[in-house]
């Protein structure tokens, strides 16, 4: 991701997202999940319970191994007439890219839709150097001309409607467009076809990368993929470390896994593997292969032993279909490239939590992202623990929250541990929050407790729930027939000792 030091407000963005968003998001998500649902009953729910563990497990196998295969893949590449370059971070890869395209006097470039590119900004650093490059995938196309970043994973565009879309190409691209996805998708496909005959440089990312043959696989259903890495003479492919696979068995499981999971499909209609560049004119394809291993900050996820599992994904995106956060929020609110569960437990390891370390909060811990995801990837755990990253530090990362909010959770936590502290504070607040009260509600907070109010009234506090819970326990039944007891004793003491004060009065 290219790293900014600006921290992500998470709040702050939800607020800003248009109205219209959660309903365009909503149709799109549920669309996903139900033809999900259909090819999974297919498989049969063991055989699926049985994929997912095959694919936990050799992709944790994988990512624990990563010197071995990693190294294999750079040999089998380069045996193949492929090159390889190891990019330390975004900057680097970016870097690297531009190098390859200046030395080949590349001016247009046509890319695949990928993470790991748009996570570098790619796209900028290529258009800041004077090379015209286009989005060829129909989402990122619609995203790329409307000048935002992709809100969804597979789905780039989820967020719009077809009415946004049509709005979008009579504006930008000066034409008559109604609101048809297929009328919409045949603008679009005239002008890609143009830029893929006239690019000089392809880019992609992979879904994955085969160890054991060098081979890079991408999984796409527009054709755009093989397009861009078989018609210009040149291919760059940047792509994160973690997608690196043994070999074509452990394949076979990812890509039983990813297609079901992501668009609910059995497979994708292009699976396109790519063994270094072609062999000789008569074949076709690009005369040079570059494949650029990005980490980025993926050594960094895998020192944590806690949280390392993150680099499992897939990128499947059935996480944040089945978010109840991200389909109310939509993709942008996350303010970085991943969004969702996943962006929500990746981004704050690869960004730092100083930046991203309100996005482990941006859940319900309903834990529907771990019972989905293919490879098992237990999200709310993962979240909980950068949670207290974020407020404690580990050794990974130091506390990400100001020293007067650590110091009010302490003191909090002092109150909550001692019974006669808590009932006292409670009392006292019961008689501090008179003024600001209203009927049952606190409407109105000072700051910071306004942070609550701005968005919601706060419940009064009053201070019963003990009272409450004495009376419904036989402990405190008896306790009250004994405080009854000693009252009506004192009362009628008191009473008798009045009349026989009385009696000897009158008889003074
Ligand atoms: S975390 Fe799991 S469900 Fe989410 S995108 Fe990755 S593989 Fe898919």
């Amino acid at each position: 991701m290219s790293r900014s030091s600006t921290p992500i407000d998470f709040r702050a963005n939800t607020q800003a997202v248009p109205p219209q968003i959660p309903a365009s998001v909503q149709r799109a998500t549920s669309r996903l999940l139900g033809t999900r649902a259909a090819v999974v009953a297919l498989v049969g729910a063991e055989r699926w319970e049985q994929l997912r563990q095959a694919g936990h497990d050799l992709r944790l196998h994988t990512i624990t191994h990563l010197d071995h295969y990693l190294t294999l893949l750079e040999k089998r590449v380069t045996e193949a007439g492929g090159h390889v370059h190891w990019a330390r971070d975004g900057e680097e890869a970016n870097r690297i890219v531009l190098e390859i395209a200046r030395a080949h006097g590349v001016r247009r470039a046509v890319k695949v839709k990928s993470m790991a590119t748009e996570e570098i900004g790619l796209n900028h650093a290529l258009i800041a150097a004077g090379i015209e490059t286009l989005e060829t995938d129909l989402g990122e196309f619609i995203v790329q001309l409307a000048g935002v970043a992709p809100s969804h994973i597979i789905a780039p565009a989820v967020h719009l409607t077809k009415e946004d879309i049509a709005d979008l190409f009579h504006d930008k691209l000066g034409v008559e467009a109604p609101a048809e996805p297929v009328q919409l998708a045949a603008i679009a496909r005239a002008r890609l076809r143009e830029a893929f005959l006239a690019a000089d440089m392809g880019i992609s990312g992979a879904n994955f990368m085969v160890a054991e043959t060098g081979t890079l696989v991408i999984v796409s259903n527009e054709g755009n993929g093989r397009m861009c890495t078989t018609l210009p003479p040149l291919h760059v492919a940047v792509v994160g470390i973690d997608k690196v696979v043994p070999d074509m068995e452990s394949l076979d499981v990812l890509l039983k896994l990813l297609p079901r999971s992501a668009t609910g499909q059995k497979m994708t209609c292009y699976t396109s593997f790519i063994t270094g560049p072609s062999r000789s004119p008569k074949e076709g394809g690009p005369q040079e292969l570059h494949l650029v291993l990005l980490d980025n900050g993926r050594t960094r996820v895998l020192r944590d032993v806690a949280t390392r599992e993150t680099l499992l994904c897939i990128r499947c995106g059935v996480c944040l279909n089945v978010c109840p956060v991200y389909n109310h929020a939509g993709g942008h609110a996350y303010g970085c490239t991943y969004s969702g569960p996943i962006g929500s437990i990746l981004s704050p390891q690869l960004l730092g939590v100083n930046v991203a370390g309100g996005l482990p909060f941006a859940s319900t811990l309903c834990g529907a992202c771990a019972e989905y995801c293919p490879v098992k990837i237990p999200i709310p755990e993962i979240l909980i623990h950068l949670r207290r990253r974020v407020a404690e530090g580990d050794q990974v990362e130091g506390s990400a929250i100001a020293p007067i909010l650590t110091a009010g959770a302490q003191a909090g936590a002092l109150v909550l541990s001692l019974p006669w502290l808590y009932e006292l504070g409670s009392q006292v607040l019961r008689v501090l929050q008179a003024p600001l009260r209203r009927g049952g509600w606190l409407p109105a907070l000072p700051p910071p407790a306004n942070r609550w109010t701005l968005a919601r009234p706060m419940p009064a506090f009053n201070a019963s729930f003990r009272q409450w819970w004495r009376v419904r326990t036989p402990e405190g039944r008896d306790r009250i027939r004994r405080q009854r007891a000693l009252a009506g004793v004192l009362v009628t003491g008191v009473a008798a000792a009045v009349v026989i004060w009385r009696v000897f009065r009158q008889r003074k």
